[in-house]
């Protein structure tokens, strides 16, 4: 069991006081086995996991590290099928106890494209919306950061990182099983906040920002990552129905036009800081997850199109500040 004393005790000292008080409560219901089919089997298949058992704990490399072969007291193989128990892994990689999860994404290569631009986390209290099973938020406390806390709807998400977080032991970082709009208003506690593969998936893409700012603190820093396309000021791409094969995409700007919406919605000091095709290298089919990938998802012979005919995935990042 993870003990969240330390999540309630910091944000006692902030804004956040008041959802403090609130969540223990709030993460009994979430976590209540009742409420979703799956979750009683991950829980029980959680509580069979081995213990943390390890010094090593790489947090601040491409693949986190934890442990090496022969630690646990079960066999690798034993130990693997564990893991799998736990599929489709989408998020990482990772390296638990000798067995790698080489996962659908390389969620590195993404952090790597954002990390030398950022303000450094050292001492910073950190939220990352959106943050899948919490590979990033391994890497945000890698970087230094005083406390990382992700939020994700998705209950398997959230299992697969207290799976890495038990193999891990004790630390600052926690993943609660919230969307944004589930945090109360006014929450203005966190230094940085990190939306990454989020903001085209929501219908009302202004009211995500005005809710991600709503999160920080007066001159903390936004690290926003989503879908772009090329165009200028003014341009959105809003799909008619799928985008590469997903239902749930909205809104698509181009650079020029988000830059706009961040001003609007009152953050200064935007910045682009990258833009990057996403590759089949990048998003791909493993052994860890077995369904089809952004591969099946463009168009065959034109991987400039997606499967639909829409512009393939590219994606940009920005970083801005609230005065
Ligand atoms: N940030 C990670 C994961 C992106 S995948 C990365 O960049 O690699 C998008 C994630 O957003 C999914 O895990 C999904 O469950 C989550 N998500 C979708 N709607 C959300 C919302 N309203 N609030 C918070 N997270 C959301």
């Amino acid at each position: 069991m993870i003990d969240y004393q330390p999540l309630y005790d910091l944000l006692q000292t902030t804004k956040a006081e008041a959802w403090a008080a609130q969540l223990p409560s709030l993460l009994q219901q979430a976590f209540d086995p009742a409420g979703h089919g799956n979750l009683a089997q991950w829980q029980a298949a959680l509580a069979d996991l081995p213990a943390a058992a390890t010094q090593k704990r790489l947090i601040d490399q491409d693949t986190v590290s934890i442990g090496e072969a022969g630690e646990l007291s079960i066999s690798l193989s034993a130990f693997e099928q564990q893991l799998h128990a736990f599929c489709p892994w989408r998020k990482g990689p990772f390296d638990l106890y000798g067995v790698h999860i080489d996962t659908e994404w390389r969620s590195d290569w993404k952090w790597q494209r954002l990390e030398k631009h950022i303000a450094p986390l050292k001492h910073r209290l950190v939220l990352d919306v959106g943050c899948g099973n919490g590979y990033h938020c391994w890497r945000m406390l890698g970087a230094g950061a005083k406390m990382v806390v992700g939020i994700d709807p998705t209950l398997l998400s959230v299992m697969q990182f207290q799976v890495v977080r038990k193999l891990y032991g004790e630390a600052p970082i926690y993943v609660l099983p919230f969307a944004l709009e589930d945090l109360p208003t006014g929450l203005k506690s966190f230094d940085t906040v990190f939306s990454m593969g989020v903001l085209y998936h929501r219908r009302s893409p202004i009211d995500h920002l005005l809710s991600l700012k709503d999160c920080l603190n007066p001159g903390g820093e936004l690290v926003l990552e989503t879908l772009v396309i090329d165009g200028g000021l003014g341009e959105v791409l809003m799909p008619e129905d799928r985008y590469a094969q997903m239902r749930n995409v909205w809104f698509l700007p181009s650079c020029e036009t988000l830059a706009l919406w961040l001003k609007r919605c009152g953050f200064t000091n935007i910045r682009l800081v990258d833009v990057s095709t996403t590759t089949t290298e990048e998003q791909r089919s493993t052994a860890w997850m077995r369904f089809q990938s952004l591969g099946d998802f463009l168009m065959p012979g034109n991987p400039s199109l997606t499967i639909e005919g829409l512009p393939a995935p590219k994606r940009a990042i920005f970083i801005a500040n609230l005065p």
